[in-house]
């Protein structure tokens, strides 16, 4: 059984997936992760960010693993090293070609192949995951999304402003809406939930009230 799970940064996509994994005690995955691990990559390796060709090759060799809600590229532990505010800036380029997204896209349905799973990103109802049982579409509000990611980021110390952050997101959604392989739509059959005013338990329970009531 996939649950799939797509929406815009700071939806609160990340947190619920989490949640619900744990609480039906299947594989949480997070595709945002395998991108921004790619992204790490490519800018320690000094390749130009819109070289599609080497960008694919980098692709096609990474060895992501997820353990203990860690993200490990072979065995060196990455997990907060991805969440950097430099990949958020870098990330729109590299993830905008169709030979990258089809090596991501692989890498994402191995991870799941013959799983029960959770997987949260951008295209995971549209085009890694188009017949998972249950498809559901988090979106809220651009300042609540800003003030979230704000608050995420502050808390590890980084020095930004929530204006900073609120301009970020919004060319970020920009790219990811627009981009030609994988964009961020609501696929026809999703649920939506507009989480700006609900707590992440409130979404929870009314996410798990549509998978029962099935
Ligand atoms: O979910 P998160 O914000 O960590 O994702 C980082 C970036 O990776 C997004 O801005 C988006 O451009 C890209 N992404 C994607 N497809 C996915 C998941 C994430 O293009 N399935």
């Amino acid at each position: 059984m996939i649950i799939a799970i797509d929406g815009p940064a700071g939806s609160g996509k990340t947190t619920i997936a989490r949640l619900l994994a744990n609480k039906l005690g299947i594989l949480y995955l997070d595709t945002g992760a395998t991108y921004r691990v790619l992204t790490l990559r490519a800018l320690e390796e000094g390749i130009e960010l819109d070289n599609e060709y080497k960008l694919s090759r980098l692709a096609k060799n990474l060895n992501i693993l997820f353990k203990n809600g860690q993200v490990f590229v072979g065995s060196r532990d990455v997990t907060e090293e991805i969440r950097d505010p430099a990949i958020d800036k870098s990330i729109s380029m590299p993830v905008s070609f169709s030979r990258v997204r089809k090596e991501m896209v692989d890498i994402q349905r191995s991870i799941a192949r013959g799983k029960d799973a959770v997987v949260e990103g951008r295209d995971i109802t549209t085009v890694v995951f188009p017949n998972a049982e249950y498809k559901f579409y988090l979106d809220a509000d651009i300042k609540e999304r800003a003030k979230r990611r704000y608050k995420e980021l502050a808390g590890k110390g980084k020095a930004v402003t929530i204006e900073e952050v609120e301009n970020q997101m919004r060319s970020r959604d920009n790219a990811d809406i627009n981009r030609r392989f994988g964009p961020l739509k609501k696929s026809p059959d999703a649920i939506l939930v507009d989480t700006t005013n609900l707590s992440p338990d409130l979404v929870l329970e009314v996410i798990i009230s549509h998978i029962k009531n099935d």
